[in-house]
């Protein structure tokens, strides 16, 4: 029936003083096991290059050691009683958990020396600090809801710990047998405990409702996005408020003594302490924007049959130092994630405007491109047409006109279609599933007439 797909489910939890210790004992344990297996393994390397260095035949070397998950698990085992008496404390799925990190991160380590992986150059992986994050993983075991009043998680030898928030959503797909519970990792971040389940789901989407349309979407710097349907939709209550008083935090920190690399400078405990609530600050901003992506692309996915949005230059963006626009640039690389996942669940087609494409630059009347338009300039007017429209609006119809124009979804009398441009390029790039996009005019064709 529907498409099976892996999900997460993350719960804020709030364990007691008892459940806290156990949840820190157990990340404990796995930064432990991983820092054991590193050291070890970084011996035998090490030892390995020295016999090399002295010319030692590759047969009388030192063996290597495997790092498997399923070797480290199986040495983790033989060395336990002697190098952590303490082992017993914690369920072994903390060890284990750690182990598998660890061969992760080795065999990254090797693709990237082999040229096997791409992105950047890893180097070798390191030792877990003090301060390294918090986290320990459930594979087997008794883990889960449950079930009486969806306000508790099971984790083994943690025992039932409540939850910040109600379980119901995925509770209601385990009563219903369409979901599978793989995994749940426990971390800590921005000072709170969180449990994340991986969940293997039968997804059961809704159809859009109306399939027949394009939207434009134009994520804002003032306002969260806009929709050529004219639309606006506003940042979420909270964010403001939130992004005034990061602003007045940075500056905080900028008068505190910091770290210092070159100068070998430890950072005073007012700098931590300032750095400690700007994290806090950073992940409430991010929830409220996130919150505010998600109910926006499921709208969006749920409604229209092609949504289109911009592919912006994420990376270079963020050199902007601008906070504002900051934000707006991680906003869309996130929606963009959320509205590609959505849009294949749902039917929906997706597509991604050419980053060349000057959405904002072009007239959506007459479609003339102008040459320079400045990020302060709030409005577009067209000096050949005279058209006069809010500078966002007019972006986001641009996007919308890009699908009708080669997917066809139009054939109404659209100011936008019927006057083609010179030299535009009408790129896109395809990512959606299949769906169906027909003759019918959306409503953001009717807006501009
Ligand atoms: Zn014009």
């Amino acid at each position: 029936m529907g498409e099976t797909v892996l999900q997460a489910y993350r719960f804020a939890l709030d364990p007691t003083p008892e459940q806290e210790a156990a949840l820190r004992s157990h990340c404990g344990g796995q930064r432990f096991a991983y820092n054991w297996g590193l050291a070890r393994i970084r011996a035998n390397l090490d030892q390995r290059s020295a016999e090399k260095a002295y010319g030692l035949d590759s047969d009388d070397l030192t063996p290597p050691l495997s790092w498997s998950a399923y070797s480290l698990r199986k040495d983790w085992n033989q060395a336990k009683s002697e190098v952590a008496p303490w082992w017993g404390e914690n369920s072994k799925e903390a060890y284990s958990s750690g182990l598998a990190n660890l061969a992760t991160a080795l065999g990254n380590w090797e693709a990237s020396r082999n040229g096997r992986r791409k992105g950047r150059k890893l180097g070798f992986p390191r030792f877990k600090g003090k301060r390294a994050v918090l986290s320990c993983r459930f594979t087997t075991g008794s883990f889960g809801l449950v079930d009486a009043d969806r306000r508790h998680v099971k984790l083994p030898r943690v025992g039932t710990v409540r939850t910040h928030e109600s379980s119901r959503k995925l509770a209601r797909h385990v009563e219903r047998g369409t979901a599978r519970i793989r995994s749940a990792t426990v971390s800590y971040r921005s000072g709170r405990w969180f449990c994340s389940f991986s969940v293997e789901i039968q997804r059961q989407d809704p159809k859009p409702a109306q399939p027949g349309t394009a939207v434009g979407v134009d994520l804002g710097i003032k306002s969260l996005a806009v929709l050529s349907t004219g639309e606006v939709i506003a940042n979420p209550k909270h964010l403001e408020v939130a992004l005034r008083e990061l602003r007045r935090l940075q500056r905080q920190a900028a008068r505190r003594i910091g770290p210092d690399k070159r100068a070998r400078r430890k950072p005073s405990r007012r700098w931590r302490t300032t750095q400690a609530r700007i994290s806090k600050l950073h992940a409430r901003v991010a929830n409220a924007r996130q919150d505010g992506l998600h109910k926006l692309s499921t709208r969006l996915v749920r409604t229209y049959g092609a949504v289109v949005i911009e592919d912006l230059n994420v990376s270079g963006m963020l050199a902007n130092r601008k906070l504002a626009r900051h934000v707006a640039g991680v906003g869309m690389a996130e929606l963009r994630r959320q509205i590609e996942y959505k849009a294949a669940w749902a039917g929906v087609h997706m597509h991604v405007a050419d980053r060349w494409y000057p959405s904002s630059k072009t007239c959506s009347a007459c479609g003339v491109v102008k040459a320079k338009l400045r990020l302060s300039e709030r409005t577009f007017a067209c000096e050949a047409c005279g058209l006069v429209l809010d500078r966002d609006f007019n972006a986001a119809h641009n996007l919308a006109a890009l699908v009708e124009h080669e997917y066809g979804a139009s054939s109404a009398s659209c100011v936008v279609t019927v006057n083609e441009p010179d030299g535009n390029p009408r790129k896109t790039t395809h990512l959606g599933a299949a769906g169906t996009a027909t003759g019918r005019p959306g409503p953001q064709q009717l807006m501009l007439l």
